[in-house]
């Protein structure tokens, strides 16, 4: 056990050293987090010292291959093992016993941002656009090592202690080019009209999500959403039927709308949105406020 105690400074050496080096009885277990597809996350803390404060999610072998997803599990583990950036969830490593695999995950201190979006109804500029460039630059990261998110929703991202975003979950994305046939997955809301379609995709499909994010960030609800029948939501995002609230600022518009282009290849690329009057003059403020 001293190696792995050792080990603990140096957590993020631990892609390093096989995985069969942690086991449960290394972690006190906390409270639950929340709950996945697969089995529910805790709050744990290492039992040597320095005590070391992760999240670790649990996954039911079982119920994977009762979903057929085993593929799909592995390689959400893989993408995320090899990602290291301030906005994207940090995966430690991870081990199994019979039952179950245990993911040791970067704890988001500041827990579900869709919960605040619900709390406040709808976020302020400042801290729309704060998101935004977070998003931005994880995504920028994302596909500098040619990985699609695919589902970007507010479900899947994290806070951590200071408030920063973080992109939590792995669960669609897919290594590009590779499988580019059409799969329906992700929100309905969130999807682009290339997948509304069944045409083909690529990365572009992020930079609409993204747009789709801000809308719903600067109101609480995402634009092209119909409660009343999911073939009217197809139908207004196929057609970009987009309709500007009278609060959303010119600047958030004028974004909003370079992102939610029908042509993938007319999306504003994301070095540009980092860029965006917008995003530059929030990211002053909050300079400013610090
Ligand atoms: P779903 O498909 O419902 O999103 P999932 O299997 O993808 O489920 P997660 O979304 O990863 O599971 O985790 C479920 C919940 O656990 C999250 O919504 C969040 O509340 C909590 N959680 C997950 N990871 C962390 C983390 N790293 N830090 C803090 N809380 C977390
Ligand atoms: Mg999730």
């Amino acid at each position: 056990m001293n190696s792995f105690c050792e080990l603990i400074p140096f957590l993020t050496l631990c892609r390093e050293y096989p995985t069969r080096e942690w086991n449960l009885t290394d972690f006190e277990i906390g409270r639950p987090l929340g709950k996945g597809k697969f089995g529910r996350v805790y709050m744990v803390r290492t039992k040597c010292e320095p005590k070391y404060i992760l999240a670790l999610k649990t996954l039911y072998k079982s119920e994977i291959i009762a979903s057929r997803v085993e593929k799909q599990t592995r390689r959400e583990i893989e993408i995320q093992q090899n990602l290291r950036h301030p906005n994207i969830v940090r995966l430690y490593g991870y081990f199994h016993d019979e039952k179950r695999i245990f993911l040791m995950l970067e704890f988001a201190g500041k827990g579900e941002l869709y919960k605040q979006l619900s709390k406040y109804g709808r976020f302020s500029e400042r801290r729309s656009a704060r998101y935004i460039d977070q998003m931005a630059d994880a995504l920028s990261y994302l596909h500098s090592k040619h990985v699609i998110h695919r589902d970007i929703k507010p479900e899947n991202l994290l806070l951590g202690i200071t408030g920063e975003l973080k992109i939590g979950d792995f669960g669609w994305s897919v290594h590009a080019p590779g499988n580019r046939r059409m799969t329906l997955c992700g929100t309905l809301d969130y999807l682009p009209p290339e997948m509304v379609e069944g045409k083909e995709h690529n990365e572009k499909v992020d930079l609409w999500a993204l747009g789709v994010l801000m809308y719903e960030f600067l109101i609480g609800k995402p634009p092209f959403e119909d409660r009343m029948s999911v073939q009217n939501t197809y139908r207004r995002i196929a057609a970009v039927d987009l309709r500007f609230p009278a609060s959303f600022s010119l600047e958030a518009r004028d974004l909003i709308s370079k992102l939610l282009k029908y042509i993938p290849d007319e999306r504003l690329p994301l070095s540009e949105v980092l860029k965006h009057p917008w995003i530059v003059k929030n990211r002053e403020k909050t300079k400013e406020s610090v």
